[in-house]
């Protein structure tokens, strides 16, 4: 199994030093993970330690450890994460949406205006700007692709109408959308994306990944197991790590 978004610098509560390095790489262990795959915000890029976690990671053969980054997207900075990912090799990239417009909208304050607006011009705007992210062709995942739902507000259209575009652009592309644990912590308490998004995007082919996004390393691995039996149930057969950006695939059973 695999884990492939957890934050080593959380939200930047946590060095990058051997002994945190280590705390995750040993739960990923203990938790019988194949492949783990850091993704550190990028607005926390000069605290990062690279060579520090491809080091500790030569302890722990029976790990793939990977390094990834999880970029904030917004349309008007592409040149900015552009530049990022030409510092580093990196063997994933999650593009992910958490603000538009100027407003972070996954804060906790900003609950109540959630259920101020107009839901389906919430939902409408927030996979627009998932859509440019797919075109930007700057990443191999997209991350926790229905976010804008972490406060249960549902739209009135059909939400597989709503994701159409952002879906279609992620399947020409070929690239991999996570089932992502942690939206069963937060007010919706249920994964991203929700069950009817897995089944189409099942359908129209789009690869999977997996991911805790696990901010501190008791929760690497959280729910993992699950997610991939609802998968299996589902009809996937297979998911997929990353190495070098280029995918690799593991059979689920
Ligand atoms: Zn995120
Ligand atoms: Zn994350």
């Amino acid at each position: 199994m695999l884990d492939m978004h957890v934050h080593l610098l959380g939200h930047n509560d946590r060095e990058a030093n051997r002994e945190n390095i280590r705390a995750f790489l040993d739960k990923a262990s203990r938790c019988g993970l194949k492949e783990i795959g850091f993704a550190d915000h990028d607005y926390y890029w000069d605290q990062m330690n690279f060579p520090l976690i491809r080091e500790v990671a030569a302890d722990y053969p029976g790990l793939a450890v990977r390094i990834g980054l999880e970029a904030e997207y917004r349309p008007h900075e592409e040149g900015r994460i552009k530049h990022l990912l030409g510092q580093f090799p990196f063997d994933f990239v999650i593009g992910s949406v958490h603000e538009f417009d100027g407003w972070a909208f996954d804060m906790p304050e900003e609950e109540p205006i959630h259920h101020k607006k107009d839901a389906d011009k919430l939902y409408a705007r927030y996979f627009e700007v998932v859509t440019l992210a797919a075109k930007s062709g700057l990443f191999t995942t997209i991350g926790h692709f229905d976010l804008i739902k972490l406060f249960g507000v549902r739209p009135r259209k059909d939400i597989l109408t709503l994701a159409d575009e952002a879906l279609t652009n992620v399947a020409e592309r070929g690239l991999v959308l996570e089932v992502n644990t942690n939206g069963r912590y937060k007010p919706v308490a249920e994964f991203y994306p929700e069950r009817r998004l897995v089944e189409e995007i099942r359908r129209r082919g789009i690869e999977f990944t997996l991911g805790s996004d696990a901010h501190c390393a008791q929760v690497v691995g959280r729910d993992i197991e699950e997610a991939s039996r609802m998968l299996h149930q589902i009809g996937v057969h297979s998911i997929v790590g990353f190495a070098s950006l280029e995918k690799v695939s593991y059979k689920l059973h």
